[in-house]
């Protein structure tokens, strides 16, 4: 089972990678949070890409691809994964193409989370994160629920760097759709209402070409 989440910045992708990864056991492929990882470690290359996520901008596509290429050819990913965020540009759709040809997968599906922009700007500004387990809360909240972490704003959702994700989110990545539209691949979820609400159409779309693809082979 390969899953691609699609969606914009605040779209809930992250939140809605939980239901996928527990019900198929297949490890979360989130590329935001690797590279907070690497900012965290200290690396050479979350050195470089600190700034970049700090100002809401997109790090270079050679580099993404990059860190995708070694994730998935892990032993981990085998029996397949969830892709979240990425590919955020067209060329990186590409590379994504060629690489998963060359392992011999397709995606089953892809998950579109669909909210408007104004939700999506309401949502970011001031959304704290458990900078343990990455749970988002509303502003105004002081602990994580499931481990008790302090709560935290993740650097890139303060008010200076939010419209910038959105509007290069709409130049550069709603063009990749079209990509996947082609293919018939995408189930478009209205990503408003509540966790487990979107959680349930997620899990319908995934189960509804699941079946498809059993009556077909
Ligand atoms: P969100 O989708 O909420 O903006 P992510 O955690 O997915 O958050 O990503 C955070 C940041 O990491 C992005 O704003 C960007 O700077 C960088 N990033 C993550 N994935 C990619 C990618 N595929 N291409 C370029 N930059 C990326």
């Amino acid at each position: 089972m390969n899953l691609l989440l699609y969606g914009a910045p605040g779209s809930g992708k992250g939140t809605q990678a939980n239901m996928p990864r527990s019900h198929f056991g297949i490890p979360h492929i989130a590329t935001g949070d690797m590279l907070r990882a690497e900012i965290a470690a200290q690396t050479d290359l979350g050195r470089q890409a600190q700034p970049i996520l700090a100002a809401g901008k997109y790090v270079s596509d050679d580099i993404m691809i990059g860190i995708v290429r070694n994730r998935v050819i892990q032993p981990d990913c085998v029996p397949g994964f969830i892709m979240d965020g990425f590919p955020r540009t067209v060329p990186q759709a590409a590379a994504l193409d060629d690489l998963m040809a060359a392992l011999g997968k397709r995606f089953d599906r892809v998950i579109y989370l669909k909210v408007p922009v104004d939700d999506l700007l309401h949502r970011l500004s001031g959304r704290l994160v458990c900078p343990t387990c990455q749970r988002t809360y509303p502003p105004g909240t002081a602990r994580c629920e499931a481990d008790g972490s302090a709560l935290i704003q993740r650097e890139d959702d303060r008010a200076q760097a939010v419209r910038p994700r959105i509007e290069i989110y709409l130049e550069k990545t709603v063009p990749i759709l079209d990509h996947y539209r082609g293919g018939g691949l995408v189930s478009e979820i209205d990503g408003r209402g509540t966790i487990e609400e979107i959680s349930r159409h997620v899990l319908a779309a995934v189960n509804g070409r699941m079946s498809k693809t059993q009556k077909t082979a």
